[in-house]
This record gives C-alpha cells, sequence and structure tokens, in this order.
C-alpha cells in the first residue's frame, strides 16, 4: 500500500488535513494520538513512566501529568532522552500494527517529527507537508491550547523549520495565514486524487 508521511509543524493543520485524507477513505494513524493513549491511564508506557520518573509525573487518573512532564524535560535534557527512549519503540511497535491492519487506497502516517528523527523517513513512499508561515501557527496553537506565547516558541524552536521540512517534502498542502478551510479542502483533495492514481 501506498505510504505517505505527513508531516508539519505545530499549528500547521496537519489534524485537520489528515481528518479529511480519512473522509475520503484513507487510512490514517497518527503518531501523536498514539503517543497520547500510550501516556493515558492504564497506557502501555505508564508502568514505565512511573518506575523512572516517580508519582510526580503521574496525575490522580493514572495518565502523564503533561505539565509537570513538560518541565521535567525542559530543565533537564536528560531525561527528555529518557522520556524518548521509554515511548518511542512503544509508538514504533503500535504504528507498524496499526499500518499492516491498514486499508483503503494509501495510508497516512502522521509523524509531527518527521524530518527531525528520520525514523520514519525510510518508511514511507513520500514526504508530504503541511506548510504554514510561523505567526500563524502559533495564533492557532494559542487559539487551540492556551499555551504562553513562550511556551510554544519553545515547542517551535525545537522542531525543523519551515525550509527544512519543504527540502524533503513530495507535496505540499498550502496551509497558511491566509487560507480558509474550503481552499485547504481543495488543495488536499487534489492530493487525494493523485495519490489514489499513484496507488
Ligand atoms: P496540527 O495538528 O498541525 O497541530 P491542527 O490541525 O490541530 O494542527 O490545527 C491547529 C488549529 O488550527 C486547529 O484548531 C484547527 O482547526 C485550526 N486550523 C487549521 N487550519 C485552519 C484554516 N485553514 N483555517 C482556520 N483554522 C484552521
Amino acid at each position: 500500500m501506498l505510504k505517505i508521511g505527513l508531516t508539519g509543524g505545530i499549528g500547521s493543520g496537519k489534524t485537520r488535513v489528515a481528518d479529511l485524507f480519512h473522509e475520503w477513505g484513507a487510512s490514517v494513524v497518527d503518531t501523536d494520538v498514539i503517543a497520547h493513549q500510550l501516556t493515558q491511564p492504564k497506557g502501555l508506557a505508564m508502568p514505565a513512566i512511573r518506575e523512572t520518573f516517580g508519582d510526580k509525573v503521574v496525575a490522580s487518573d493514572g495518565s502523564m501529568d503533561r505539565a509537570a512532564m513538560r518541565e521535567l524535560v525542559f530543565h533537564d535534557p536528560a531525561s527528555r532522552r529518557t522520556l524518548e527512549a521509554i515511548i518511542h519503540p512503544l509508538i514504533a511497535q503500535v504504528t507498524e500494527q496499526q499500518a499492516r491492519e491498514a486499508q483503503g487506497c494509501y495510508l497516512v502516517l502522521v509523524v509531527p517529527l518527521l524530518v527531525e528523527t528520520g525514523r520514519w523517513l525510510k518508511k514511507v513512499d513520500r514526504v508530504c507537508v503541511v506548510d504554514c508561515d510561523p505567526e500563524t501557527q502559533v495564533s492557532r496553537v494559542q487559539a487551540r491550547s492556551g499555551l504562553t506565547i513562550d511556551a510554544i516558541e519553545r515547542i517551535m524552536s525545537a522542531q525543523a523549520t519551515r525550509e527544512a521540512r519543504l527540502a524533503v517534502a513530495h507535496d505540499v498542502v498550502l496551509n497558511d495565514g491566509a487560507t480558509t478551510p474550503s481552499q485547504l479542502c481543495t488543495r488536499a483533495r487534489k492530493l487525494h486524487e493523485y495519490w489514489c492514481s499513484l496507488a
């Protein structure tokens, strides 16, 4: 099955675009959704997280306390690597299992850090970038999450630049501040039809 790696910076519109492909019949596997599930109450990563970092990063419902973890890894880069060493192999395992079960004319793997980590780059046939200017990313994420501008910029500075992403893209969906939802839909639809013709 044709495998598309869908990526883009935070707030670029990856989820929105992936939802459209899903609506049109593609299989979508989102590594962010999987990462989130792994750290929910009873998530597969929670026993190792509790054992490694202690109760201070576990919320009362048994899920990972994201704010506490964000602070911890911000002040201690080694703990970020430890967390990644727990989570990444589990994401890979669950993603590959869901990819094997995929149906439809192509599979979309949503990987926010596709360009940064390289791990998934060799597993996909094409890279599709949802492209957005940084100012629009900040305002969308602010509206969606209520994070401070500082926190958003911190996240963005750990991500690839717009140029670095575009450099590896086979396909691009422009979703900048001037893009209306219906323009986004039209652009995504063209790619959907193209991929179906390749598949
Ligand atoms: P990502 O998954 O890349 O972080 P999302 O798809 O969640 O980004 O989009 C971020 C926010 O911006 C969401 O609330 C989404 O509905 C909104 N959004 C994305 N694209 C547009 C657009 N073209 N017009 C208006 N709102 C948009």
